[in-house]
């Protein structure tokens, strides 16, 4: 007998009748034998309501931290009991608990707590009973007592630190694809799905802006060496499985491919600071306040000066735009920029792949397929496995597709990829 975390997202457990689908998918695996765990999400749109009233609440004030997150909590505990009311009246034991009542214990950093323990004993003697268990995702409790939310897509972390917590022999993560693509199949209907994918490429991937799995989830399955998969609430299926990199292809096959996937994120600005007098120190200059300022700095430029004058680029988070344009407005006239300017309608294409590591060519195969679309590069930056590349967000779909198509990604069986709410491919 084997222990599985099975965790269900928002659109799995939109309405009673999914709800009933998910009951259904915990009771086979229980009837086949094994111990159940279940993680939900709040209801499909319900944490974005509940973020929209607070700051109708609030009213540009902006929520103080701590209600927020027990506010945000409520749409995982609605779940919760709605799924084990639902077990019972199918007929399957179970108990449902919040993420405060199985001391799902984090810091006090509301909205991105972190998770430090958990006490998985109550939930032990349950799935001794022979209970399902439900449990909240998303949400914990600090060594105050006040609760927590883990940031948006939190549950799949909650999933995985249970499963790390119990030992558990998989953990399930179900949503509306079945599986991990080559890229977003909503921006390309010919996106394939893989059958592995190693934890490094799917934390790159996750950190790059494919939501498909929360980044700190694939962290913790990583570092807890959790077998981990992710598959269609809907549609009977093997997944994807994450690996450890070595497995990553079934025996036999013949080589690793060059390119795991294709992410985009468009929750980022630039900030142009244009002819900065070019001295030793002036990076430091430019950035120390942005990052006093507590803001994230993602991608850096600075080009060759001129005159002895320089232009230095930098990327943060959309959230943060303002404030960091404010800050560098500041930094200009103390350092004597000629102008600084932003620019919010940008998008990051990444390529991931661990085949990268061995292979030349990659970056020149990316730049020219861009080019042949007539799409302007901005920024770029790369790393071991992954390279990146700043372009207008109007070119998102084109460069993505274009990238899918050059680096042969695309699905050329005809299946359909069904996607909630539309049917792509
Ligand atoms: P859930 O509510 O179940 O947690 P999410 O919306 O968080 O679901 O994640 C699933 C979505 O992730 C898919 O509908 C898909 O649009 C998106 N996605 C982005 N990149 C990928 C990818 N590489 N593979 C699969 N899905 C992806
Ligand atoms: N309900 C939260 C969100 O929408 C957490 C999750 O679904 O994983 O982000
Ligand atoms: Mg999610």
């Amino acid at each position: 007998m084997s222990l599985i975390v099975q965790k269900f997202g928002g659109s799995s457990v939109a309405n009673i009748e999914r709800i009933e689908n998910v009951a259904r998918k915990a009771m086979a695996s229980r009837q086949a034998g094994h111990d159940v765990v279940i993680v939900v999400s709040a209801m499909k749109g319900e944490t974005d309501r509940l973020t929209e009233l607070a700051h109708g609440a609030a009213q540009g004030h902006g929520p103080r931290p701590r209600e927020l997150d027990l506010l945000l909590s409520t749409g995982e505990t609605v779940t919760i009991a709605l799924v084990t009311m639902v077990l019972e009246r199918m007929g399957a034991p179970a108990r449902c608990y919040t993420g405060a009542q199985v001391q799902i214990l984090t810091d006090s950093a509301f909205s991105k707590a972190r998770i430090q323990d958990i006490d998985a004993e109550v939930i032990r003697e349950d799935l001794g009973a022979g209970r399902i268990v439900v449990v909240a995702g998303f949400q914990g409790v600090d060594e105050n007592g006040s609760i927590t939310t883990l940031g948006r897509g939190g549950s799949d972390t909650t999933a995985v630190a249970l499963a790390a917590a119990l030992g558990a022999d998989e953990c399930q993560i179900y949503t509306d694809v079945d599986g991990v693509y080559t890229t977003d199949p909503r921006v390309v209907p010919t996106a394939r799905r893989l059958d592995r994918i190693t934890f490094e490429e799917m934390l790159e991937l996750a950190s790059l802006g494919s939501k498909v799995l929360q980044i700190r989830a694939v962290e913790f399955a990583g570092k807890y060496q959790v077998p981990l998969r992710v598959l269609s609430s809907f549609e009977e299926g093997p997944g994807t499985l994450i690996t450890m990199e070595g497995d990553n292809m079934p025996q036999g096959s013949m080589e690793e491919p060059l390119i795991a996937g294709i992410a985009f994120n468009r929750d980022e600005a630039k900030l142009t600071m244009i002819g900065v007098p070019d001295t030793p120190g002036i990076a430091a200059q430019i950035l120390g306040p942005i990052a006093e300022a507590n803001i994230e700095v993602d991608m850096i430029v600075q080009n060759i000066s001129n005159d002895g004058l320089t232009d230095f680029t930098f990327t943060v988070n959309k959230s943060e735009y303002d404030r960091a344009l404010e800050i560098l407005r500041h930094q200009a006239e103390t350092l004597g920029a000629r102008e600084v300017f932003g620019d919010t309608g940008i998008v990051k294409l990444s390529l991931v792949g661990v085949g990268m590591r061995s292979h030349a060519g990659v970056a020149s195969l990316m730049f020219d397929s861009l080019a042949a679309e007539g799409i302007n590069i901005q920024m770029i930056s790369t790393s071991e496995i992954k390279i990146s590349v700043v372009v207008a967000e109007k070119y998102l779909e084109l460069g993505t597709r274009a990238l899918h198509r050059a680096f042969d990604l695309d699905d050329r069986s005809g299946k359909t990829v069904s996607v909630e709410g539309e049917t792509a491919n």
